[in-house]
C-alpha cells in the first residue's frame, strides 16, 4: 500500500507583487486503493491543492509537508514526482506541439520504468489498444499530436488514456468532468473506474455532485477559504447537492 499524507498544507501565490495566502492549513490521507472526492465552491484553493501537489512552481508552500510513502515529495521536481508514482489531470490540459500521443505515452511509460527494462513496441501497441477500447477512442486519435486540436471532451478523454496508460499510484483529477456532456462524462468515469485497484488512489476534485454519481468515492472533502471544513461519505456530496454551499455554511457557522 501506498500513501499520500498533506499535513497542515499552507500556500501562497503571487498577486500584484504580494503573497496572498489561499491554503490555509490543509490536511489529507490518501492511501491506495481509496477514492476521494474534493468539492467546494469556486475559488477555494482546490486546483491550488492539486497544482502544489504536482509542483507547479507558482504555487509558493510556505509550511506544512507533503510525503509520499514517507518521502518528501516537496523536495522533488515535477518529473520526479510523476516518476513516483503521481499523476496529474489539469483542469486545462496543455496543447504540446510536434508530439504525438503515442510518443508521448511510451515516453512517459518508459520514464518510469528501469533503463534496461523499456516496454517494447509490441506491448506497448497491446496495451494501447485495449486501452482504446476502454475508452471508445479510435486509434487515429492516438496518432495526432498531443490534445492539439481536440475538443475539450476529447482533452480529456486523452487524459484518461493517459492514465490507463501509466497506471500511476495517485491520480489527482481536477474538473475532469467540466464541460462534458453525459456520453463524455460517462466515459470519461468507466475509464476512472477501470482504474480502481489496491495499488490505485484517485483524489476526484469537481464542483458538481454528478460525476460523483459515476464514481463513487469512499471520502467526500468539502473546502471552503482554503481548508477542509468537512469529510463524510459519499452521502454528503448528495446533500450538498441539496443544500448548496450556504446550507453547510450556515451548519458550520463559517463567515466566508
Ligand atoms: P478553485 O480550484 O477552488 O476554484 P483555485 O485554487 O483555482 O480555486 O484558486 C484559489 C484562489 O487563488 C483564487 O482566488 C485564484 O484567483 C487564486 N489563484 C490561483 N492560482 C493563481 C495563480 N497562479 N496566480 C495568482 N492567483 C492564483
Ligand atoms: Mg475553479
Ligand atoms: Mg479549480
Amino acid at each position: 500500500m501506498s500513501t499520500l499524507v498533506i499535513k497542515d498544507l499552507k500556500v501562497s501565490v503571487t498577486e500584484n507583487e504580494q503573497e496572498r495566502l489561499i491554503l490555509k492549513g490543509v490536511n489529507l490521507t490518501l492511501n491506495t486503493g481509496e477514492t476521494h472526492a474534493i468539492m467546494g465552491p469556486n475559488g477555494t484553493g482546490k486546483s491550488t491543492l492539486s497544482e502544489t501537489i504536482m509542483g507547479n512552481p507558482a504555487y509558493h508552500v510556505v509550511s506544512g509537508q507533503i510525503l509520499l510513502d514517507g518521502v518528501d515529495l516537496l523536495k522533488m521536481s515535477v518529473d520526479e514526482r510523476a516518476r513516483a508514482g503521481l499523476f496529474l489531470a489539469m483542469q486545462y490540459p496543455a496543447e504540446i506541439k510536434g508530439v504525438t500521443n503515442i510518443e508521448f505515452l511510451r515516453a512517459a511509460i518508459n520514464a518510469r520504468r528501469p533503463k534496461d527494462d523499456q516496454i517494447s513496441v509490441t506491448d506497448f501497441l497491446a496495451l494501447l489498444d485495449k486501452n482504446l477500447a476502454e475508452l471508445n477512442m479510435s486509434t487515429s486519435m492516438a496518432e495526432r499530436y498531443l490534445n492539439e486540436g481536440f475538443s475539450g471532451g476529447e482533452k480529456k478523454r486523452n487524459e484518461i488514456l493517459q492514465l490507463l496508460m501509466i497506471q500511476p499510484k495517485f491520480a489527482i483529477l481536477d474538473e475532469i468532468d467540466s464541460g462534458l456532456d453525459i456520453d463524455a462524462l460517462q466515459v470519461v468515469a468507466h475509464g476512472v473506474n477501470a482504474m480502481a485497484s489496491p495499488d490505485f488512489g484517485t483524489l476526484i476534485i469537481t464542483h458538481y455532485q454528478r460525476l460523483l454519481n459515476y464514481i463513487v468515492p469512499d471520502y467526500v472533502h468539502v473546502m471552503m477559504d482554503g481548508k477542509i471544513v468537512k469529510t463524510g461519505d459519499a452521502k454528503l456530496a448528495n446533500t450538498l447537492e441539496a443544500e448548496g454551499y450556504a446550507g453547510l455554511r450556515d451548519e458550520l457557522g463559517l463567515d466566508v
